[in-house]
This record gives C-alpha cells, structure tokens and sequence, in this order.
C-alpha cells in the first residue's frame, strides 16, 4: 500500500467538508492547475502533449479563470490550435459530399464521412491532462480508503464519522468495494450507507424548509440549517464544483 497517498486521505477526512474525496479532488486539481500554468510549460515533453491534447472544457475554463501566465496559455493555445486544424480540417474538407448529378449517381457514403469527421473532432477535444492525471490520483485514494478502513482504527471511526460523501464519490466507493472480499464488502458499505443516510434525509428536510421561508409566516423563524441547502444538494448529487459554492450564489440570503 502507497503511504503517500496515506497523509492526504488522512487530512481529507480531517477537513471540513462535506465530501472528503470532493476535498481530495479539488487539492489534486489546484495542484494540477497550478503545474499546468507554471512549470509544465517550461518542459518539453509536456509542452508536446498539450500541444496535442489540450483540455476539457472544465478545465480550460478553470486555466482562463486563473488569469495567471497568459503568456504561457497564449503560446501552449497556438500550438494546439495549429495542431488541431492541421487535423480537423483536413477531415472536414475530405467530408464535403460531391454533388449528385445526372451522371454521377447518390452516394451513402457521404453520411459515414461526414460522422467520421464528427467523431474526429469530438476526440480531438476530449482529451485533458489534467482529468487523466487526477483519476489517477483518485485511484490511489480509493484504494487506501478501502485498505485503511480496514486496517487502521482510527481512520474507520473518521470515515463513519465523516459529515457525508457525496453520491459521485459514493458510487466510487461502491466500484471500489466490489474490489474487496465479500465480508470486507460487506463491513465497508455497511458503514458508507449508514453515513449516507445520515446526511441524505436531512438534506431533503432542510431544502423543504428552505422553500418554506418564503412564506410570509415563517419570515421570524429560524433557518436553521437550511440557508446553504440548495448549494450543499447540488455538492451532493454533484459533486464539489466552484459553481455551487455559496459565495457564487445570487440568493445568499
Ligand atoms: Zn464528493
Ligand atoms: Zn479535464
């Protein structure tokens, strides 16, 4: 077992959060982030693959809202775009179809062309670096939370007593534990379900409450824990994202 991956999974379980693997995922991203707009551009072989690849859309956003080292965006993008027309228009071209005539009959064969292309650009731009690198990561994670479960005391009372995991990581888990023997399956699901449900029907109560406020007769009472419900349902069905944070919100109340 990797104990590199020990101390991050241990301080993730540390934090407060409501999803530690979402804690985990956005630290391996930051770092990700910051490698990508910092020293990545000074190598070589890894100026060669994103000249390639490029990014997902997550992630070019998240580069462009950095707004750190737009020169070195600037000259990794020119590269990459000179790349990608290289490739793609070349396949666009070749997919135009001849027009039918008289003389020349109709072709279906025009339709697998022209969906050959799409697909050349969809793969062309479903490449990214930094999701291949962060699944790596995650991983490791998963395999040591399922090792240290099992084997660390300590780190099983922090993950029964985590405040949630959230249901994309919670299906990790899950894919994770059919790795395990059938007793030890049955333990660490045992204890993942019982956390879930801890954290799934309050959520469902709070974000009742939350509508109920706006009510004129509840106007004095209070909102318990029901302010944030929106953003923490979405953290929960979706996963952490800046997007759900409360700060992003235009109804902070
Ligand atoms: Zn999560
Ligand atoms: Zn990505």
């Amino acid at each position: 077992m990797e104990k590199i991956y020990m101390i991050p999974v241990n301080d993730a379980y540390a934090a407060d959060c409501d999803c530690p693997l979402c804690f985990l995922y956005n630290k391996a991203e930051t770092n990700e982030l910051d490698y990508y707009l910092g020293p990545s551009l000074m190598e070589p072989d890894n100026r060669k693959l994103t000249n390639r690849t490029g990014f997902c859309p997550e992630h070019w956003g998240k580069l462009n809202r950095r707004e750190a080292n737009r020169l070195g965006l600037g000259l990794m993008l020119h590269t990459h775009l000179k790349d990608v027309n290289e490739d793609i228009s070349r396949s666009i071209e070749s997919a135009i179809p001849g027009k039918a005539s008289l003389f020349k009959g109709r072709s279906g064969d025009y339709k697998s062309k022209l969906n050959e292309a799409a697909d050349k650009i969809d793969a062309r731009i479903g490449l990214c670096p930094i999701c291949d690198k962060i699944n790596t990561s995650m991983g490791h994670y998963l395999g040591v939370i399922t090792y240290m479960f099992k084997h660390d005391s300590e780190f099983r009372d922090k993950f029964i007593n985590a405040r949630s995991h959230c249901l994309p990581h919670t299906a990790m888990l899950l894919r994770e534990a059919a790795k395990l023997s059938q007793n030890d399956a049955a333990d660490f699901v045992s204890a993942l379900y019982e956390n879930d449900k801890k954290y799934f029907e309050p959520l469902i109560n709070d974000v009742e409450w939350f509508t109920l406020k706006f009510d004129y007769r509840n106007n004095d009472k209070p909102w318990g824990n029901s302010k944030n419900a929106l953003q923490r349902s979405m953290r929960f069905l979706a996963a952490d994202r800046s997007d759900f944070d409360e700060k992003q919100s235009p109804n902070k109340k």
